[in-house]
């Protein structure tokens, strides 16, 4: 539980504005210098029930946002305003609430309110988060979530284009995600197709510049997952399911006719689609070596050589590449050491 509300705080609190959460530590000191003034171009912050009023009949402008109004009365989940230090917002599963941060504009809290309660509904399908998954599904639904709930957007912004009103397209045109905004427009424009859209925005997810902040956080709790199982003697239950990608996208990735918008879902486990940095897999051989010795879970079953490693150059190998050649260099390492030692 404790590790659950753990990478909640570190992963469903929402982007910032610049989207740099994301970024590595020096881009982020580099943006918070940048700017000073625009602390002072905060709008008043109104937490009062009338903007609550007022948000939720904007959303129900759109399609998308009276199906997500509709959900989140059905599940009896509370949608509030809370003050939280520099994010949009958050779901919490466990409180059942949807929390929205006053601080921001109504276009801004709109996108972030169909994105969080997109998250409150693949949690009410599927676990968010499970550590029974093994390591490549782990990951591949956690890109998937991630992506279908920011394709939610996409379809928010069109929505309200379609009624006239082009302030979320363009609020969405500012932020790191504008992407899939235009991916998506780009594609409904050729086939007037809503899932063919919607797929090409959930596609371009994996473009973005914040992807690997994403991944990150999944290495990081698999390290998690991996430690804390071992402390607490649970480790035989975890890293053990599979789960069909196809089955996935069908249970996750719909529209609200219920149909699958994923025009391919085998995509989502090629090279280009699931993959991490080498720094990110060497992480991920480190915080599993332990688990993986105590239980004698091969690299194989551990999925290990479905998840890629994406090169600076552009080829892409796999983490259990990786992890055989780190293994041979620390080999290497010891053996010359060994060799220096006994020389003297
Ligand atoms: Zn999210």
């Amino acid at each position: 539980m404790s590790m659950y509300e753990d990478f909640l705080k570190s992963a469903y609190v929402r982007r910032l504005p610049s989207g740099v959460e994301n970024e590595p530590v020096n881009e982020k000191k580099k943006t918070k210098h940048k700017k000073p003034k625009e602390a002072f171009n905060q709008p008043p912050c109104d937490e009062s029930p009338e903007r609550m009023e007022t948000l939720k009949n904007m959303l129900k402008e759109s399609q998308i946002g009276r199906e997500t109004l509709e959900f989140l009365k059905e599940k009896g989940s509370k949608l509030i305003f809370e003050k939280i230090d520099k994010v949009y917002g958050y779901f919490s599963p466990d409180k059942n609430i949807v929390a929205l941060n006053p601080q921001f504009s109504d276009e801004d809290l709109a996108i972030t309110f169909v994105h969080e309660v997109r998250h409150a509904r693949q949690d009410s399908i599927m676990k968010n988060l499970d550590p029974e998954m093994k390591p490549d599904t782990m990951l591949k639904n956690g890109f998937m979530i991630e992506a279908d709930a920011c394709a939610t957007e996409c379809v928010l912004a069109h929505q309200m284009i379609e009624k006239g009103d082009f302030s979320i397209f363009e609020k969405h045109q500012k932020t790191p995600y504008a992407g899939m905004t235009t991916a998506f427009e780009k594609e409904f424009d050729k086939s007037k197709d809503w899932n063919k859209a919607r797929d090409a925005a959930f596609m371009e997810w994996f473009n973005l510049r914040v992807k690997p902040g994403y991944a990150q956080q999944y290495v990081d709790f698999m390290g998690e997952i991996a430690k804390e199982s071992i402390k607490q003697k649970e480790e035989d239950g975890c890293f053990i399911k599979d789960i069909d990608i196809k089955q996935m996208a069908k249970k996750l990735c719909i529209n609200s006719k219920g149909e699958c918008y994923i025009q391919n879902p085998k995509k989502l486990e090629s090279p280009e689609k699931l993959n991490i940095s080498e720094k990110q897999a060497a992480a991920l051989v480190q915080g599993l070596r332990t688990f993986m010795s105590k239980l004698k879970r091969s690299p194989e079953c551990m999925g290990m050589d479905n998840i890629y490693v994406k090169h600076a150059d552009g080829t892409y190998t796999t983490v259990h590449e990786e992890r055989k050649k780190i293994n041979v260099n620390a080999a290497l390492q010891s053996m010359t050491k060994g060799k220096g030692d006994n020389g003297r």
